[in-house]
């Protein structure tokens, strides 16, 4: 079990070897035995150069958007595919029109697209959101399929569902990116709920009030 997320030491990062923790993965250097040749792959040695490169040219600088394009541009990606949720169309024109301005190509895709009714995967009325009659289900596995298909070579998801997006990842084959996370209650800003939930929140979370 690894529990680098309550880590106070942090060895790697402050290159003190000598003092990691006993449940610390690098006390097993043969489960890094291959990992560093894989960044030494072509493509993933690309990706990989062009994102450090990024972090340092626009630390704290360039916002999330203005590093995607800058992303997509240095990779030299010709064809952007856009996920996006039919919540979140908005974001996805704006985003959309961006790249175009940097003459990209794109090809954008809704998550409703297929116009199948949710009761077709299962669902019944009563988990509809309306209730009852026809309720356009979410087809992120079409949108993965149906990008691969326009010949995209790159995609960002724009603001797809917890499980739907788990259901887009698991099926493209096309390199992606995540823009926005669909978060309804937070503006999608899902890391407000994070601090939150040790004050004001702690009942959104089904915890006790802090004493
Ligand atoms: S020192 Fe080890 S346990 Fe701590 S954060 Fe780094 S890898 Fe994780």
């Amino acid at each position: 079990m690894y529990t680098c997320a309550h880590c106070a030491i942090k060895a790697c990062y402050n290159n003190t070897k000598d003092k990691m923790p006993t449940n610390c993965p690098m006390r097993n250097m043969e489960d890094y035995e291959g990992i560093p040749e894989m960044y030494h792959e072509e493509e993933n040695l690309r990706m990989f150069q062009h994102s450090a490169q990024i972090e340092h040219d626009g630390y704290c600088q360039w916002n999330r958007v203005y590093e995607t394009i800058e992303f997509i541009k240095r990779m030299g990606y010709q064809h952007i595919g856009i996920a996006f949720c039919v919540g979140l169309q908005r974001e996805a024109a704006i985003f959309d029109k961006l790249l175009r301005a940097h003459d990209i190509k794109t090809s954008s895709l809704i998550c409703k697209n297929g116009g199948f009714d949710k009761n077709a995967f299962g669902i019944p009325d009563e988990s509809k959101l309306k209730g009852c009659g026809y309720e356009a289900a979410c087809n992120p596995i079409a949108q993965a399929r149906l990008l691969e298909k326009a010949g995209t070579d790159f995609n960002v998801v724009i603001g797809l569902c917890v499980g739907h997006d788990t259901l887009f990842f698991a099926n493209t084959r096309t390199p992606f990116t995540v823009l926005l996370v669909k978060d309804r209650v937070t503006g999608h800003n899902p890391a407000a709920a994070l601090y939150g939930s040790e004050g004001y929140f702690r009942n959104k979370f089904g915890l006790p009030p802090k004493k």
